[in-house]
């Protein structure tokens, strides 16, 4: 009797233990299943449809290669697998581990047809507990108890062959999904930055070494490729964690960087104790917090959202997220610094942007980084740090970044880039600064001394 592989956040055939046990056990019928129910507000944002249409693409040829098929369904996953295991006959479905409540709730649904394996993570998130068995609220913390689960599993090799069943169910077409934008397509600038799917992820991560030397600096540069680029192959699992880290081997500079592949670990655990992490405060007391939200806070959010804020390096970050579905992290933290703090705007209005514009959005990475910046959450409590986006422009050198995104400011040198307002020389199609930085500052320490 054939079995079943459920495809997830996990669009790979290398390092795939779903699938060398699915394929131990029968033949194996792989599927995807479009979820847009079950997840409800967090199904699926618009610039990951892009994604997926072309992972979709190259994962159903890599099956195709090995003999197999990629069968497409669309409805509640659970549903869909019951389904599918009632018309093929299916004695098991396999798939790898995922912590996104959603997931999670499907997954409880399936019983135990459902055979889960760990893949997707540096360890098995569930054994890193504090000494009381708690899960980890604090990165260092956790980082520090990882390091008895590592280095990693050496990755898996992909099957040569895989052995198709008698009979293949019906499929959705792809095409029929629309995942791509059509009217508007605003997909252009994704073509030029992007290639999804595992072959590619696999190339990318080939090059991970090189980086290594300069990456504890150069990863803080807008304006330079100093980071590997892999988060949305890695969201969509077309490279493992694991593969990723094991490039870095006999790099003695990649401890900074493994730490930051070890973040992603950390952000599913907490998703895992708290999976409303997406919206809800993790700090009770920042219920209270008196967010903006009148017809003056909505234009402001526009502004943020269109890269209009007068404020150079926030307009670029939020132009390249726009085009390019995408941002350097550094951008990412002053983007969302300046929302909540400088706009007193809620963080999850942020969050919802991102989650629709990013390529790697992604539950556990966005909602706890969210909260991080914006000090409401478990693993830190400071709202009233407050970034100045003018100096950490200066700092980080960020003048060729925002002439690359901010085409206005093409012309603008050095001396004025990173406030062309406050120099005198802004130009006329570029805004004036929404608020001004000493003001927005006292409006959300105000903010604050209320809670
Ligand atoms: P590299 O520096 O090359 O890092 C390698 C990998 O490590 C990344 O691909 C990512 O998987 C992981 N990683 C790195 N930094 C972090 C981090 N701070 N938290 C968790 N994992 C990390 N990352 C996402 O993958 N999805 C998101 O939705 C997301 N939302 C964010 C929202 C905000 C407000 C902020 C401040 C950060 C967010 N990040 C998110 C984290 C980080 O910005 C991206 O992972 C990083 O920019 C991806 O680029 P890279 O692959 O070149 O990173």
């Amino acid at each position: 009797d054939p079995v079943i592989l459920w495809f997830r956040q996990d669009l790979r055939l290398h390092d795939q233990p779903a699938l060398i046990a699915a394929a131990h056990e029968g033949p194996v019928i792989p599927v995807y299943i479009l979820d847009d129910e079950t997840p409800g507000d967090w199904r699926i944002g618009g610039a990951q449809r892009w994604w997926l249409h072309h992972s979709l693409t190259s994962l159903a040829a890599d099956l195709k290669d090995k003999g197999s098929r990629l069968i497409l369904r669309r409805g509640r996953a659970a549903e869909e697998l019951a389904k599918l295991v009632e018309q093929t006959g299916a004695t098991r479905v396999h798939a790898l581990r995922h912590y996104e409540p959603w997931w999670r709730e499907a997954e409880a649904a399936l019983g135990d047809r459902l055979c889960l394996h760990d893949g997707n993570h540096l360890a098995h998130i569930e054994d890193i507990r504090t000494g009381s068995g708690t899960p980890f609220r604090i990165y260092s913390s956790f980082w520090k108890a990882l390091q008895s689960f590592l280095p990693p599993e050496e990755p898996m090799p992909a099957p040569r062959k895989i052995d198709a069943p008698a009979h293949w169910p019906a499929s959705d077409d792809l095409n029929k999904w629309r995942l791509l934008p059509t009217k508007p397509d605003w997909s252009g600038g994704f073509d030029e930055d992007w290639t999804p799917g595992e072959s590619v992820a696999l190339e990318r991560a080939k090059e991970v070494g090189e980086k290594m030397a300069a990456y504890d600096t150069a990863r803080n540069m807008p304006a330079e490729e100093g980071t590997t680029r892999l988060s949305p192959h890695l969201h969509f699992g077309e490279v493992s964690a694991r593969t990723i880290w094991h490039q870095t081997d006999g790099h003695r500079d990649a401890v900074t960087f493994r730490q930051e592949i070890a973040w992603r670990d950390f952000t599913h655990g907490v998703i895992m104790a708290l999976p409303d992490y997406g919206d809800r405060n993790g700090r009770e007391k920042y219920d209270r917090l008196p967010w903006r939200n009148d017809q003056q806070a909505r234009a402001d959010l526009k502004a943020w959202q269109e890269g209009r804020t007068g404020y150079p390096i926030v307009d670029a970050g939020m132009r390249q997220l726009w085009q390019s579905g995408w941002m350097h992290n550094r951008v990412r933290m002053i983007t969302a610094s300046f929302l909540v703090k400088h706009l007193l705007i809620d963080w999850r209005e942020g969050e919802r942007w991102f989650w629709d514009c990013l390529v790697d959005a992604d539950y556990g990475n966005n909602s706890v980084n969210w909260q991080w910046v914006a000090g409401t959450g478990v693993d830190a409590n400071m709202f009233g740090r407050i970034m100045a986006p003018l100096s950490q422009s200066e700092k980080f050198d960020a003048g060729d970044y925002i002439r690359r995104w901010v085409p206005e400011l093409a012309k603008v040198g050095n001396a004025a880039i990173h406030d062309p307002d406050d120099a005198g020389c802004r130009p006329r199609d570029y805004p004036a600064k929404i608020i001004g930085h000493r003001e927005a500052r006292e409006r959300a320490l105000a903010a604050a001394r209320k809670l």
